[in-house]
């Protein structure tokens, strides 16, 4: 099959649920979204069959708050990430739904426009700096031709631009580490230059997706403090995507965990770590080690693996995987459960009643997680 027919064959085109009229489970994006994420489907046509990468996703942020997103790999949280930057080949994509960033809808608009976003209206750190820098350029001139696409200033002042922003993250010498090329920067020192890169036009939106998996420990909690400073600086609104909930256990206002392409948990950071309601939420908690306190008790790994995204399981797609689905019988294998709200700011996608979910976590999983923390 060519990409053309791959790209004409028959997909259905996803419309407004039954119960929301398309808003993905969540109501209208409130007053001071920046970024509101309505039902968004992000689906790869190929010769295997249809990747359904992103399949019903809803989330509002606000300017000057952290949105964490977490999930394993293969989750859709990078191709989430990607779809709002609109870096997608869109020769090989089908997108639905709704991206509005401050007010421009995304999902369909041209090429141009996005372009134009992005850098100032929106910016993103990649997971691999050595790969997403030109390894041609100095990493100065990198900073000042993304300056210039957006700012009319000569070069001598982009250039003082970008020696001012590798100060601000903290490169030492920046007046003559400007000049560096990428591979002349130790892993660390090649984030924060990206960092720099990314916020040299003061964007209204950071995505940052990963920005700490090839960085030792000690880096991490550097680069970490980092893009919490200056998100307090630049009053942007921030997308963390990460596997590992720790890394966003202090940064997170707000935590929304996919599952197979779907929100299965959306929640204030608070209530995910201290009263998460999720089958998969348990179980990625139950997983994480904890590193400020001492315990014997051991992690506990989510059996099984996450399933194709060609072939994703009926009903809940997490319920081959999932110990509690007897608990609700054969919902959880024929029907798709619902994204709900289950409190105010506060929504899941689980057939679990309120009382058997409570009932697990005080009995099981709260105890659990007590007797490791
Ligand atoms: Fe588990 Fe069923 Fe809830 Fe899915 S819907 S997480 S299978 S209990």
């Amino acid at each position: 099959m060519t990409r053309e027919e791959r790209r004409g064959a028959a997909l259905p085109v996803p419309g407004p649920s039954n119960d929301d009229h398309g808003l993905g489970g969540l109501g209208p994006a409130p007053e001071d979204a920046f970024l509101s994420v309505r039902n968004l489907q992000v689906h790869f046509p190929t010769d295997d069959g249809v990747v359904r990468s992103v399949d019903g996703l809803s989330f509002d942020l606000a300017r000057g708050k952290t949105l964490g997103i977490v999930g394993e790999s293969g989750s859709g949280k990078s191709v989430t990430s990607l779809s709002i930057m609109g870096l997608h080949d869109p020769d090989s994509v089908q997108m639905h739904g709704s991206i509005l960033l401050g007010g421009t809808e995304l999902v369909g608009a041209s090429r141009d426009l996005v372009r134009s976003l992005r850098g100032k209206r929106m910016a993103m750190i990649f997971q691999d700096p050595l790969s997403a820098m030109h390894p041609f350029y100095t990493v100065g001139h990198q900073i000042i031709e993304a300056y210039r696409v957006h700012n009319d200033v000569s070069k001598a002042v982009a250039r003082k631009h970008a020696i001012d922003m590798l100060d601000r993250v903290g490169i030492p010498q920046p007046s003559r580490r400007v000049d560096d090329y990428p591979h002349q920067f130790s892993g660390g020192m090649r984030q924060r230059a990206m960092i720099a890169m990314a916020l040299s036009c003061d964007p209204d939106l950071l995505i940052a997706d990963e920005p700490t998996t090839a960085l030792d420990v000690t880096v991490q909690a550097q680069i970490l403090d980092l893009i919490r400073d200056l998100q307090g600086e630049f009053n942007s609104a921030v997308i963390i995507i990460t596997h590992d909930l720790g890394v966003v256990a202090e940064l997170a206002d707000d935590i929304l965990v996919m599952y197979a392409g779907r929100s299965v948990e959306y929640s204030a950071a608070d209530d995910v770590f201290n009263h998460p309601q999720h089958p998969y939420t348990w179980g990625l908690l139950g997983s994480m080690p904890r590193l400020d306190r001492e315990t014997t008790e051991r992690l506990l790994p989510i059996p099984g693996t996450p399933p194709s995204l060609i072939r994703v399981p009926p009903g809940c797609p997490f319920h081959p995987r999932c110990r509690f689905r007897d608990r609700v019988g054969s919902p959880c294998t024929t029907e798709r459960p619902e994204f709900r709200e289950i409190a105010p700011h506060h929504h899941i996608a689980c057939h679990l009643d309120a009382k058997d979910r409570e009932e697990i976590w005080s009995q099981e999983i709260q105890p659990s997680l007590g007797a490791r923390s």
